[in-house]
Formats: C-alpha cells, sequence, structure tokens
C-alpha cells in the first residue's frame, strides 16, 4: 500500500464508524426520538448522561461513542434541517460547541476535534428527523487506535465516570457560559 492509500485507509477508519449511529438507530427505531426523550426529562439527565441545558439545545455525552468524550448538542425541539433552527438555537448549538471544546480539553486533554453533522439518511444520520451537531475529541496520533474504539462496545461504567469528570470539571471552569 503506497502511502496515499495509507491515507485513504486511515481516513475511512476514522470516519466510518459514523455510519454505526444509522445501524444503531433501525434497533432503536420504535422506541421514538431518543433526544426528544432524553430533552423532554430533565429528571433522568445525569441517566441519560446529559451534561447541559440552554434554552433551546441540550449537550450530551454519546452512548456509542467512537473516541472517549465524544459528544452531542442538539437542538430542544424536533427539527431535521438547518433550515427550520431558529437564530437562537443556531447560536447556542455553536456555544455549546465552543464550551465542549474548552471542558474536554481541560477534563480529559483532547488536542484537537472533528465537529460535524450528518444531515439525511444518505449521509449517515442515525436519526434525520432530529438535528445533532457531533464534538468528537482527537489526540495527536490517535489514527492508529481509532478502528478499535468503532467496535468497542463501552462500558455503562466507564461512561458514567467519564459523565461525572465532566460535570466536575464544568462546575470548576465555570461552564457553559451561555448568554
Ligand atoms: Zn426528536
Amino acid at each position: 500500500m503506497n502511502e496515499s492509500e495509507q491515507r485513504t485507509e486511515r481516513n475511512a477508519n476514522i470516519w466510518a464508524p459514523w455510519r454505526i449511529e444509522y445501524i444503531r438507530s433501525l434497533a432503536d427505531e420504535e422506541q421514538g426520538c431518543f433526544l426528544c426523550r432524553y430533552g423532554e426529562a430533565p429528571s433522568r439527565d445525569s441517566e441519560n448522561l446529559v451534561l447541559w441545558r440552554g434554552t433551546n439545545c441540550f449537550a450530551l455525552l454519546n452512548r456509542f461513542p467512537y473516541t472517549s468524550g465524544h459528544t452531542l448538542v442538539s437542538p430542544l425541539s424536533h427539527v431535521g434541517g438547518l433550515e427550520n433552527l431558529g437564530g437562537g438555537a443556531m447560536c447556542e448549538m455553536f456555544e455549546m460547541v465552543r464550551d465542549l471544546q474548552c471542558l474536554l480539553s481541560k477534563a480529559i486533554g483532547a488536542e484537537g476535534f472533528n465537529v460535524g453533522m450528518n444531515i439525511g439518511r444518505c449521509a449517515g444520520a442515525g436519526l434525520p428527523g432530529h438535528l445533532h451537531l457531533h464534538v468528537v475529541p482527537r489526540w495527536h496520533g490517535d489514527t492508529n487506535f481509532m478502528p478499535i474504539f468503532g467496535n468497542v462496545t463501552v462500558l455503562p461504567q466507564a461512561l458514567g465516570e467519564l459523565y461525572a469528570r465532566l460535570c466536575r470539571t464544568a462546575a470548576e471552569l465555570n461552564l457553559p457560559k451561555l448568554s
């Protein structure tokens, strides 16, 4: 494999796991929209790994992470496209992305981030009806172990510990700073 092919292979490994969201969602479909369920149940935030709530949006840990600290930012309303998202919610989503970067850098030493959206089934959206942004922490040299993360089942206990740590660090940093 030449250098260019190796790079392509690596990129495939990095991005392909996003598609798993769609596959997993098929099994979950009959339970309805999980983001709406989580959004409507503030009393279950710690169980649902919800980190923050704003006026229009909320941030949560992805239950099926493909790196440690993989978080989601979503509007509270069931909106599928950016064209249906109000300016307030749009702004708040990116404020949360900014604050998550700050939090994840401090709490788990993230060195970089992939921030992105899958819009529409063909783009890999597992939940095409409810828009959400992925914030995926990255580290220098992490490409070698990325494919492993894409296929392992993360223990709920590990996620719970990470959630507690992020909540503690967020409090220390006085985050989120929502205007
Ligand atoms: Zn929804």
